[in-house]
């Protein structure tokens, strides 16, 4: 979790400002949904827009719905230690939320608030959540503390069971529109061109974005995306792709691959909407989230074969035809 996320004052990023004008009504009226699901992609920016919602909603003289940075409650949660919100995550040993976290949460969502107005619960990713998990927050969902707000995130919504998702408010967070990215990233890169390269190569994920840049991964994400390329060119092997992926974690493979995917088919179905290999494409794009969600609840699949089969399942379904002779 970056110290930017973490921070108090914390304002909705530029291309959510849509959104959180949206919700102000609500949020001034003290009317929100008592369980709020931001759902999108990965790297667009949720958590930063929750953790904006909840440090508002727990300072005590918010402007806008956002928080003061002055007052207790701020002082409190910006040392991490406001009683009155909980974060539940994944514990670092685990890529799971555990049934014990959820308990906890349901024993925090029975107490009074301390010294704020209410509680606030902010639940990352929702995805993470086992079925047990999942089923025991659908106690808190289908009977709400009215002292409570809770706040979901999920990059997966469709790996979550219905009975979560149908009892909360969905905020749609999809890809940001390009320009906005751009602007962002070019306060911090000082340059307008690396900041589209950033992006292009994130598929248009602006905090995704941020992240490479600090951790100056740009020169490797280039060769990796030009492995890619090489590819879905059949000019590499699967075989070979995977031993240039070897530092990568099987998820970030996995990621790397759906994005690329996410980026044919978004070109693709303006193209050829409908088209036999758009369908194979969407079928296949399914399967990879489903299997980057197994790996978040625990699976550990043989990385070598896995990468190297959705390597050759990604060239099979949108590479380059094959030369024929
Ligand atoms: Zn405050």
């Amino acid at each position: 979790m970056s110290a930017e996320v973490l921070s108090v004052p914390c304002s909705a990023l530029p291309w959510q400002a849509v959104s959180w004008q949206r919700l102000l009504p609500q949020l001034e009226a003290n009317t929100l949904p008592h369980a709020l699901l931001a759902a999108g992609p990965a790297g667009v920016g949720k958590y930063q827009f929750m953790w904006a919602l909840a440090t508002g909603l727990l300072c005590a003289h918010p402007s806008a719905g956002i928080a003061c940075g002055k007052c207790r409650n701020c002082d409190l949660l910006r040392a991490g230690t406001h009683p009155d919100l909980l974060r539940v995550q994944p514990e670092a040993d685990s890529r799971a939320i555990k049934i014990e976290q959820i308990r906890e949460l349901i024993g925090f969502c029975a107490k009074t608030p301390g010294i704020a107005s209410r509680k606030v619960v902010l639940l990352a990713p929702a995805e993470a959540m086992n079925t047990s998990s999942a089923n025991a927050l659908l106690k808190c969902l289908e009977e709400p503390s009215a002292s409570t707000q809770l706040l979901l995130v999920s990059h997966q919504p469709s790996a979550l069971p219905a009975t979560v998702r149908s009892r909360c408010q969905v905020l749609a967070m999809g890809l940001p529109p390009q320009q906005p990215g751009i602007d962002w990233l070019t306060q911090l890169t000082g340059s307008a061109d690396t900041a589209a390269q950033l992006l292009e190569l994130t598929g248009g994920r602006p905090l995704q974005a941020r992240d490479l840049y600090l951790e100056d991964g740009l020169e490797r994400r280039q060769a990796l995306q030009q492995a890619l390329d090489s590819l879905l060119a059949r000019e590499l092997s699967a075989l070979d792709f995977q031993q240039l992926t070897t530092e990568l974690e099987l998820i970030e493979v996995l990621a790397l691959l759906q994005t690329r995917l996410d980026h044919v088919l978004r070109d693709g179905v303006l193209k050829q909407q409908g088209s036999p290999a758009i369908i194979a494409g969407f079928h296949f794009r399914d399967e990879l989230a489903r299997l980057q969600a197994s790996i978040g609840h625990g699976a550990n699949p043989n990385r070598q074969l896995t990468v190297e089969d959705c390597a050759a399942r990604l060239v099979k379904t949108v590479g380059r035809e094959p030369t024929k002779c």
